[in-house]
């Protein structure tokens, strides 16, 4: 994904090709995002399938960009890994998205955030430090608090990598393995990963009613889930029959169009627990 988001911006992204802005002007206006306070984060529910209930947010970002408008991640963020620009982008989204779950206490004390963290980020010793600060800072409990990480960011763990995700563990932080079946886990890495979690691809979930295989994918990751005492959530869902499915092979969560579309502060306001 990676890579193809790096040629996207050499062949020039839509947004690119409309306005005429150049990479360098680009990456220039990313550099003042963080401080211009350009960037916002939405948050998309993750229900419990039986009840519906809303058990934790997943922060995503967005960047309401000063000509360019409303920019998705995918718009931005291959340019901001390429550049580093990265690093204080994820750590803005870390502090905002602890500062928002504390906001959510008093309705859902058991409710959790998701942040995704970049494999830069996971590379780097000060990821320890700017959780420890993110949450104390917001008054969050580090359990209220998962990092998704990448099977890509993952599989280049280092030693030094694995100490890091242990340590964050040990501070009560969780540890999701997201987009999990699209990369090359293998199941030894399952051993050595102390992950709390697994988030099935929304692929998988798209050929559902469809795909013997993906049926028997989303079930097995289910069931592996299980054994290993892992919480697991089926991304995607944006059908009733999905839902069904998902339902029936005994995920426990969902997260997806159906239950709610990631949406900003004030707008639907349904999809914080
Ligand atoms: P992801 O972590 O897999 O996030 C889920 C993406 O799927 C989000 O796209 C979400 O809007 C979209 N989605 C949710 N439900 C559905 C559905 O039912 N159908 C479909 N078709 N899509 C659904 P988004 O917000 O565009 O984010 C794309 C990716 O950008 C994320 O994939 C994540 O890898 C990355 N990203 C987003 N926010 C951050 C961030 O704050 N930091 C970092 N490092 N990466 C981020
Ligand atoms: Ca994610
Ligand atoms: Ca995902
Ligand atoms: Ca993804």
């Amino acid at each position: 994904a990676k890579a193809a988001g790096k040629s996207a911006y050499r062949t020039c992204t839509p947004a690119l090709r409309e306005s005429a802005v150049s990479r360098a002007e680009l990456i220039a206006d990313l550099r003042r995002a963080v401080d211009e306070e350009q960037l916002r984060l939405e948050f998309q529910p993750i229900v419990d399938l039986a009840t519906g209930a809303v058990r934790s947010a997943e922060a995503l970002v967005r960047w309401r960009h000063p000509r360019l408008g409303m920019l998705a991640p995918a718009r931005f963020l291959p340019l901001a890994e390429e550049t580093g620009l990265i690093l204080p982008i994820d750590r803005w989204v870390i502090h905002e998205a602890c500062r928002a779950a504390a906001t959510w206490r008093d309705r859902a004390p058991e409710a959790t955030v998701a942040v995704n963290i970049s494999a830069a980020h996971l590379r780097r010793p000060d990821l320890i430090a700017t959780v420890t600060e993110a949450t104390a800072g917001a008054g969050l409990a580090p359990r209220a608090l998962t990092l998704e990480l990448t099977e890509s960011a993952l599989i280049e763990g280092t030693e030094a990598v694995l100490e890091r995700l242990r340590q964050l563990r040990e501070l009560g932080i969780g540890i999701a393995i997201d987009d999990f079946g699209t990369g090359y886990s293998s199941l030894s890495y399952l051993h050595r990963i102390p992950a709390t979690e697994l988030k099935i691809d929304r692929s998988f979930v798209a050929r559902l009613g469809t795909d013997d295989r993906a049926y028997a994918t989303v079930e097995m990751v289910t069931r592996l889930a299980g054994a290993f005492d892992l919480a697991v959530v089926a991304e995607g869902v944006e059908t009733e029959r999905q839902h069904a499915a998902v339902t029936a092979i005994g995920c426990p969560r969902g997260q997806g169009y159906l239950y709610g579309r990631p949406d900003g502060p004030g707008t639907v306001g349904q999809n914080r627990p």
